[in-house]
């Protein structure tokens, strides 16, 4: 089972649950996030090798190039220009569709590949922990991803997914069963969370909502999931010592409260996803 934790909003306390729900259950952890990867601080994984990860991109053979500027008008991604002395490339722009190459009739395109980032892997306890690193400076997360979820090991492996709904969420839970949606009892919370649901609903998933921050009398998430036939899984309270655990970087499960909301969290996706099968 490949459990997917999103939150559309950032900062709602998506790693903290899925590090936490990971440590918890012994499932694997696979951070997701690779723009900003912080589950490996919680976990504190050992044994850590790496594998770097890159991307295809064009390389001009200015000897064979006829400055016809087909390859600059063909690339959607204008990361090919050609000026009055040769073929300017802009790797960071490339998607290595393989267009240029197709329309240059001199055949003065080959391609090359470069670094874009990293995948590292780990132990914690029982548990493999896996995260991919995107370079300073790149621009797109999805190569880092495809190459981590293509290392996803056996049994149940929690989806740390980036913020938000963009491309790189709906790569993550593409590989996924089962999806938990992260929200805080906020406006804008429940603005992102709307966002988040109709993104899995477009995708037919099963998922649950884990309402963070919550305090007594919370109505606003609540009656929005009851509005929309959504199953509440549970509740993490808010509390001044959770944010001090975290900011430690240690696991929210280190205190009774939230490891007791933890544990019925996990109890509650295992029924569901058996329930589902
Ligand atoms: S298509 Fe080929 S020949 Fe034409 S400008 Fe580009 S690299 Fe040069
Ligand atoms: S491979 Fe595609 S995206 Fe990259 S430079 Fe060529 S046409 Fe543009």
């Amino acid at each position: 089972m490949k459990l997917c934790v999103l939150s559309g909003k950032g900062g709602t306390g998506k790693t903290t649950v899925s590090a936490g729900l990971a440590g918890l259950a012994g499932w694997h952890y696979i951070d997701c996030d690779v723009e900003e990867p912080n589950g490996f601080i919680f976990l504190k994984p050992n044994g850590i090798t790496g594998e770097v990860v890159t991307v295809e991109c064009p390389e001009i053979d200015a000897g064979k190039c006829t400055l016809c500027k087909r390859c600059g008008e063909v690339c959607r991604f204008h990361a090919l220009v050609t000026t009055k002395k040769g073929v300017m490339a802009f790797d960071k722009l490339c998607h290595a569709c393989g267009a240029c190459a197709l329309v240059c009739e001199p055949g003065a395109i080959q391609y090359g590949r470069r670094r874009v980032g990293l995948v590292e892997q780990g132990i914690s306890g029982n548990i493999i922990a896996l995260r991919g690193v995107l370079d300073v400076g790149e621009q797109m997360p999805v190569p880092v991803l495809r190459h981590l979820l293509n290392k996803l090991p056996e049994g149940v492996c929690v989806l740390d997914c980036p913020p938000g709904t963009s491309c790189s969420v709906a790569t993550v839970i593409s590989h996924a069963d089962y999806a938990l949606l992260v929200t805080e009892p906020s406006a804008f919370g429940l603005h992102d969370l709307d966002l988040a649901v109709k993104l899995l609903r477009s995708r037919d998933m099963h998922f649950g909502v884990v309402i963070n921050k919550h305090l007594p009398g919370e109505k606003l998430i609540s009656g929005y999931c009851r509005e929309n036939n959504i199953p509440i899984l549970g509740t993490i309270p808010y509390a001044r010592e959770a944010a001090e655990v975290y900011s430690a970087g240690r696991l929210l499960t280190e205190l009774p409260v939230y490891r007791k909301a933890l544990e019925d969290i996990a109890e509650k996706v295992k029924a569901g996803v058996m329930a589902w099968n």
